[in-house]
């Protein structure tokens, strides 16, 4: 920290992402980044003739996708945003809906940015234990007064709560907002964008990252009422109108384009994951059941830092938190077959040398 620094962040924590190695190739499953490349229409897209204009500023209103996006989802472009990742959705969000008199509560066990959000913008928040299995229990979430965000379904357990659970918190929180962080919706989640048009309160976010490849790309949007968005566009125009870079934005309109090629690409990591989850029972793993492109897992035998640890050491990377509740646990993003093989190889290696 330099004597520079605002006393205001003197005590912030921030986010750690999952490590990005640059140099030794591992089988990376610790971020839930795709396996697949993106589109080759969205590879065509990103052209010379793109980069040739890169002198000129891009489409601060980034019309032509937000157009693409409200058909996709059969709402209207005045109900899309589109932003540099969802995780600048969830920093717009916190930054404009939440204050010190509209507290924000959160599962406990969840997307670790968001207790860092709220610790940057010093809103108190209430972080919200899970029930037995990291189940999440709507109940919780009813007549909290107060702004509500879940990622459905959840990291990194990869459990997920009906659209009608989502309708029950909106309706008992009316003069909040929910926001519900749909990163993982497309591998076996249902999203809730249809409530959109029955509640104000209630925004949507999704991310190009990991259904559509676009990880490196940075865009995520957000789905709500008019006046939602138009805040969130509010907090754009204040912060950084050419958010979206001009190679990314050609990009996405391709990868909207290519929906059914994301489709297909979904459904083969679901065959995955079943296919990996009955492998790890048959070797006495503990899975938590998920609908997203990860899985988090348990050995009876390998403590969970080990288990990382070690595989590692044989070149696959997985995910660990030291965090007392799920120390135990390891998350495994799901990629191709033969990335999962190898996982599952290193494993019975594992359980070989006890
Ligand atoms: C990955 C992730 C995001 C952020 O994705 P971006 O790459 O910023 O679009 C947001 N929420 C959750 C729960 C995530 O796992």
């Amino acid at each position: 920290m330099s004597r520079f620094l605002s006393q205001r962040f003197a005590a912030l924590e921030a986010y750690t992402p999952g490590e990005q190695p640059q140099d030794i190739q591992y089988v990376k499953l610790n971020t839930n980044e795709s396996p697949f490349p993106p589109s080759p229409e969205v590879i065509a897209a990103v052209s010379a003739a793109q980069v040739a204009k890169l002198n000129l500023y891009p489409d601060p209103t980034c019309r032509v996708l937000k157009e693409k996006l409200a058909a996709l989802c059969g709402l209207a472009p005045e109900n899309v945003f589109i932003s540099n990742g969802s995780d600048d959705i969830l920093n717009f969000s916190f930054m404009a809906f939440c204050d010190e008199s509209r507290p924000v509560a959160f599962p406990a066990i969840s997307y670790g940015f968001y207790p860092v959000y709220a610790d940057l913008y010093h809103l108190p928040y209430t972080a919200i234990p899970l029930r037995e299995n990291f189940r999440l229990e709507p109940e919780d979430y009813c007549g909290l007064n107060r702004n509500v965000v879940i990622a459905n379904p959840n990291a990194p357990t990869g459990r997920a709560i009906s659209p009608t659970d989502v309708e029950k918190i909106l309706a008992s929180n009316p003069n909040h907002v929910v926001l519900i962080d749909e990163a993982y919706v497309d591998f076996g989640g249902e999203s809730c964008r249809g409530l959109i048009p029955r509640y104000d309160n209630l925004l949507v976010c999704q991310t190009f990252s990991k259904s559509r490849s676009m990880a490196g790309g940075r865009l995520g949007f957000a789905l709500g009422n008019a006046d939602l968005i138009a805040d969130l566009e509010k907090i754009k125009y204040s912060t950084n109108p050419y958010n979206i870079n001009r190679l990314t934005l050609a990009a996405a309109e391709a990868a909207v384009d290519s929906n059914d090629y994301y489709v297909k690409n979904c459904l083969i990591i679901a065959e995955n994951r079943a296919y990996t989850v009955a492998a790890l029972s048959e070797l006495g793993f503990e899975t938590v059941p998920s609908v997203a492109n990860f899985i988090f897992t348990r050995c009876g035998s390998i403590k969970g830092d080990d288990l990382y640890r070690r595989l590692k050491a044989k070149g696959v990377l997985v995910r660990h938190w030291n965090k007392p509740e799920i120390s135990d646990y390891v998350r495994v993003t799901i990629g191709s077959r033969e990335q999962m093989d190898i996982f599952l190889d290193r494993v019975r290696e594992l359980l070989k040398e006890e």
